[in-house]
């Protein structure tokens, strides 16, 4: 389980390095739906919900703002010398971001505490016994970020 931070990160070639100061006691969550897949090249995406004002980039970041479906739009921050893709913002949701959570140095300690869109999960990929999962994901976005911090309660 990730600790409450400082928790420090960065990209591939090391020219990005960021800390999340504190993590508010969120926990990371895997999303399995077919655009995750895309984005990242790979069969899931493993998340972080971060607050914007206790995260502290080092280097400069590329943005890309891509369109999504339902009229919103995605920015994505990336390492412009090795395009490791370290956020994304929305202005939908001011003030938060959302980690690419493999960037953290302790990727290791990272075990998602909700895993979505299993109906689009790559048949090859176990989930753990009692995870909490997601065949899509709830409406309220409330509902499963409510259970990305266990240390709150419910
Ligand atoms: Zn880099
Ligand atoms: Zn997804």
């Amino acid at each position: 389980m990730l600790g409450n931070g400082p928790l420090e990160g960065g990209c591939a070639c090391g020219k990005v390095r960021y800390v999340v100061r504190r993590t508010g006691g969120m926990q990371p969550y895997a999303c399995h739906c077919r655009d995750c897949q895309t984005r990242s090249g790979s069969a899931a995406m493993v998340n972080l919900h971060i607050s914007l004002d206790q995260f502290e980039i080092r280097g400069e970041l590329i943005d890309a703002e891509v369109a999504k479906p339902n009229g919103s739009s995605v920015t994505q921050h990336a390492c412009p010398a090795c395009l490791t893709r370290i956020y994304s913002s929305s202005k939908s949701r001011p003030g938060t971001g959302i980690l690419r959570a493999g960037t953290l140095d302790a990727s290791d300690l990272l075990e998602p505490a909700v895993h979505l869109w299993t109906s689009r999960k790559q048949p090859w990929v176990t989930l753990p016994e009692g995870v909490r999962t997601f065949e899509t994901q709830p409406d309220n976005p409330l509902e499963w970020i409510g259970l990305l911090r266990p240390e709150a309660g419910s």
